[in-house]
């Protein structure tokens, strides 16, 4: 199996659960890469297997990583996971870093502990990981703090071998910083990069974040959502719900008066047009590389 795989759209769908929710092109990969490889520890233990340890989500900010972790955990085991922050994790104190890393794994060594085979499978999602694990010597603060946090981490991942109930997912825009140990057979071994989504993907996300607003009659009948998606290269799934938040904001200013705000919207019988989303794709512009979009 590779280890590396690219999704070019992710159209996660915020109001379903479960990898169907996170667009075909996902369940494929996940169904390929991982979910033939994460067992309950009941079975790993009984038939001697090891699931994989971990998984690295990396690509541009905005496109639906920490949604998409969210939901792998809670299908994995039913539960909200336990979403950790990498600047979080880090003190300025000397060895606290250390201590919250291995904090991390607690709970699940503890159940390891009490429940044995019966334990269940511990989800932990590691935002930011680049702030506790860039490349050992890439920091040249001379004290060697940052590379005693990189073992301590690599150390516990190694660890969650004899654990067995342990899965670490890792978020990244910046996996060219992190360092190669992190990455090897073994650790986040299985790594999706999530770059950012194709028209048809803006297309649907487009349709995500203005169902809404159909359901209420607020979607103009002007506005169309294929062209919209067209006009947005390069933006990401954050942006293009920036997007949609800016013409929102462009159709109230526009139809209410301050005297309106008092009264139900309804009454009104606003709408949002297909100009207010011409106009917030000028205001929202993507990080990377230019808009496609040519107005004037
Ligand atoms: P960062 O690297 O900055 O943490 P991220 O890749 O983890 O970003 P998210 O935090 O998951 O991105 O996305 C931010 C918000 O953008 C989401 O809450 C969601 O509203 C919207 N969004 C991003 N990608 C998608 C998508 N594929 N489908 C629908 N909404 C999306």
């Amino acid at each position: 199996l590779p280890s590396v795989y690219r999704l070019k759209s992710v159209q996660s769908n915020l109001h379903q659960r479960g990898i169907g929710g996170l667009g075909a092109e996902f369940a494929d990969i996940f169904r390929r890469a991982f979910a033939s490889r994460v067992f309950p520890p009941h079975v790993t233990s009984r038939l001697g297997i090891k699931h994989v340890k971990g998984m690295l989500l990396f690509g541009p900010p905005g496109t639906g990583k920490t949604l998409m972790a969210r939901q792998i955990g809670k299908m994995l085991n039913g539960k909200d996971p336990k979403i950790v922050n990498g600047p979080e994790v880090l003190s300025k104190f000397v060895g606290e870093t250390e201590k919250n890393v291995r904090d991390l794994f607690a709970d699940a060594e503890q159940d390891q502990r009490t429940l044995g085979d019966a334990s269940e499978l511990h989800v932990i999602i590691f935002d930011e990981i680049d702030a506790i694990c860039k490349s050992r010597g890439s920091t040249r603060d001379g004290t060697g703090v940052h590379d005693s946090i990189v073992n301590q981490l690599l150390t516990k991942i190694d660890g969650v071998e004899a654990l067995n109930n342990v899965l670490l997912i890792g978020m990244t825009n910046r996996k060219d910083l992190l360092d190669e140990a992190l990455l090897r057979p073994g650790r986040l071994e299985v790594q999706v990069e999530i770059s950012l989504p194709d028209e048809a993907g803006r297309f649907q996300i487009l349709q995500i974040h203005t169902n809404k607003m159909k359901e209420i009659s607020f979607l103009g009948h002007d506005i169309n959502l294929q062209e919209l998606a067209a006009r947005t290269k390069n933006y990401s799934g954050a942006e293009l719900e920036g997007v949609v938040k800016s013409a929102t904001s462009y159709a109230l200013n526009r139809q209410l008066s301050i005297d309106d705000l008092t009264k139900p919207v309804e009454e009104k019988n606003i709408k949002i047009t297909m100009e207010d989303f011409l106009h917030a794709i000028h205001e929202v512009q993507p990080a990377f590389g230019a808009s496609t979009d040519d107005l004037d």
